[in-house]
Parts: C-alpha cells; structure tokens; sequence
C-alpha cells in the first residue's frame, strides 16, 4: 500500500510517497515557487504534474491541513462538504487554508478516485476545555466570530506522544509529559493521560513561545499603541510580529545555529528571551499537569541544540524531571493518521 502526504503552500508543495507496509519513504520531492514570476511552474496543477510519480498507484493522499476549526477535531475522508468547511475556515488561516485547499482540489481533478484524507493542525487540541481555550474577551466574541485559542503543531505533538509513551514504556492514555516543538514556528503542549489540555499558540500560530521571527505572547495594547500612536498599519503590524520578531527581531538572525556562535550580547540576550518563555511555560504546565513523565523536546532547535536543551532544564526543579529528545515527522503520524481513516 503506498501513501502520499502533501503539504501544499502557498508557493510551495511537499509531496511525500511512502510504502506502509515496509514504512519506507520512496520518493520526497518538493516543488518551490509555485505562481512566481519568471516560475515554469504557474499554479498547483502545473505543480502535482511536474512530479515524477504515477498516481495509479497511489491508495491514498493525506493532506495537511492547518486550521480545522471547532468542527474537525479529527482526521477526515475529504468529500465536497469537507472542502466546503476548509473553505469556511481560510478566514481564520488566510495564509495556510487556502493553499491547503488548491492542493486538495488540484488532486481531486487530477487523479479523481483517490481517497484524500484531511489530518489537521489543530485536531490534536480538540480535547482543550473551555478554561483552557477561552480568553478573557467578551464571550460573544466567541460566540459570534469564533475568536478563541485553537492550537497548531497539533501532528506534531500527537506523534511526539506516540513515541514518548513507547519510550517511557506506557500506554499513551496513561501519559503525562510536555512536548517542546521548537523549530522556526514554536509551540508547547501540556498531554495529560495523553490528551492535550493546553498548549501555547491560540487564535493563530502567533503566540505563545519566542520563535525563528515570530514575537509570540506580548500584551495586546502595543498592537494598539503600533496602531494609533506610531500609525503602522494592520498589514505592517501583522508583517512586524510575524516576521520581523522573535529572534529576528531581537539580534538580526532567526537560525539558532548561528546565533549560538556569536558572542555578542544581543545574541546572548535573544536566546536568554527565548529559553526564559520556554521556562514559563514549562513552569504553568507543571503545575496543571501535576504529574509530569518527561519534557520532550523536538523540531530543528529542540533535536540538535544541546546548549538549549541544556540550558532549559537547567534549573533546581526541573532537574528531577526526565527529558526526552524525539526527532518529529509530521508526515509518518499523517500516513498513520491515514491508515486510521482508512480503517473506519
Ligand atoms: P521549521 O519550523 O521551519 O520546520 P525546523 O524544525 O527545521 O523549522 O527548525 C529550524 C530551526 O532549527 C532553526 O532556527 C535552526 O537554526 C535550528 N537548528 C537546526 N539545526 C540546529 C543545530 N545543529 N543547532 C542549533 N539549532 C539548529
């Protein structure tokens, strides 16, 4: 049986073949400038046949998708109502939905009979509570317009669980960790007996951890103060706090790698603001977990910085706390998520 996954962006799709049964990866092709000018590929039709695969013999195609909303809180088969909903839901991934969504269609006219399968980004937090993802805002706000703490990274730390619980030698329903993705988006998660009961992004991807460019938790009153005092526009504002922040923002570089050769200070300071948010929330998350296995920590810093690693855990209380260190694939936990929809 062979599985694709496709992660479909905006100007961008990953398409990855897998052989299940062999859990083998047979062919990993990315296509980069989609619609650009001076591109040979103009759109995502162009792009799915550029790739050297035949579809006949795929079974299945699992897309990612980002933003599921509160009506998918699991993987789905993708019929004409399900692509409607994701197309209800670009309002709230204006980035990322809508190039899920071409990805989707595109596969659908170009090899009509193979099962897609939807695996969402936000899923993963279904199982949040009302305490847990509410803000403080007048509750219509929710009521009306949707506007609470959704979640993302959501595959992830659903793969991070599987592989922590076999690790630590327990069943996935008896696991108690926090899972660390710290890659250039960041997120936290609090799994308690293997749900995830708080994470750190909410309404969007934006908050939470100090990430690559992205400036996570500030108080919302210098959005306003940007605004009306210093007139940056909304479009500048959402521009300066996704991607001229975080790292970025703090020394002029967003890779941690080359941050942690330097040796002046405001590159010190950068990764000292970054290490400090991820405290905090391993600090909050210990105590709504209480009991807490291990910190898992993953993505491109969390698997291969030993000085960030280090430098989190090194503190009086955490180090009594095992710590894991768990290389992510989004893309084998969307083939599983597949096989499960598939099952059904
Ligand atoms: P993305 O969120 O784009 O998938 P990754 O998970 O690949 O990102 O993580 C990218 C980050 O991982 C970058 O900040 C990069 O500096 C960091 N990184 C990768 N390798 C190392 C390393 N050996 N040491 C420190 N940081 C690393």
């Amino acid at each position: 049986m062979k599985i694709a996954v496709i992660n479909s962006g905006s100007s961008s799709l990953k398409f990855k073949l897998f052989d299940v049964q062999r859990m083998q990866l047979l062919l990993d092709e990315t296509v980069d400038h989609i619609g650009e000018q001076n591109s040979s590929v103009h759109n995502h039709h162009e792009a799915i046949e550029s790739l050297h695969v035949n579809f006949n013999e795929i079974d299945a195609v699992g897309h990612r998708v980002v933003h599921g909303g509160e009506r998918f809180v699991d993987s789905v088969f993708i019929d004409d109502a399900v692509i409607e909903a994701i197309a209800d839901l670009i309002p709230l991934a204006p980035l990322h939905n809508g190039a899920n969504l071409e990805g989707i269609k595109v596969v659908r006219q170009y090899a009509p009979n193979i099962p897609q399968i939807a695996v969402f980004d936000t899923a993963f937090h279904a199982t949040l509570k009302k305490e847990a993802f509410l803000y403080a805002l007048p509750y219509e706000m929710y009521e009306k317009y949707q506007i609470r703490r959704y979640g993302f990274h959501g595959t992830s730390h659903a793969y991070l669980l599987q592989k922590a619980a076999a690790m630590l030698g327990k069943n996935v329903q008896d696991t108690n960790i926090i899972t660390l993705h710290l890659g250039n988006g960041a997120s936290a998660c609090a799994i308690k007996k293997g749900k995830s009961i708080d994470t750190s992004m909410g309404f969007t991807p934006l908050e939470g951890l100090v990430m690559g460019t992205r400036c996570g938790d500030i108080d919302p009153a210098i959005v306003l103060y940007m605004q009306k005092v210093l007139h940056v526009s909304a479009t500048e504002a959402d521009e300066i706090l996704n991607k001229k922040s975080g790292l970025l923002g703090l020394c002029g570089d967003n890779d941690v790698r080359n941050i942690e050769q330097r040796s002046d200070e405001s590159g010190k300071l950068a990764l000292d603001i970054m290490l400090r948010r991820i405290q905090k929330y391993i600090g909050a998350y210990m105590v709504l977990l209480e009991d807490v296995d291990a910190i898992v920590f993953s993505g491109g810093i969390g698997e291969n910085s030993q000085r960030v690693r280090e430098a989190v855990m090194n503190n009086k209380i955490l180090k009594k706390i095992k710590s894991l260190v768990i290389k992510t694939d989004e893309e084998l936990q969307i083939v599983n998520e597949c096989l499960e929809v598939l099952k059904r």
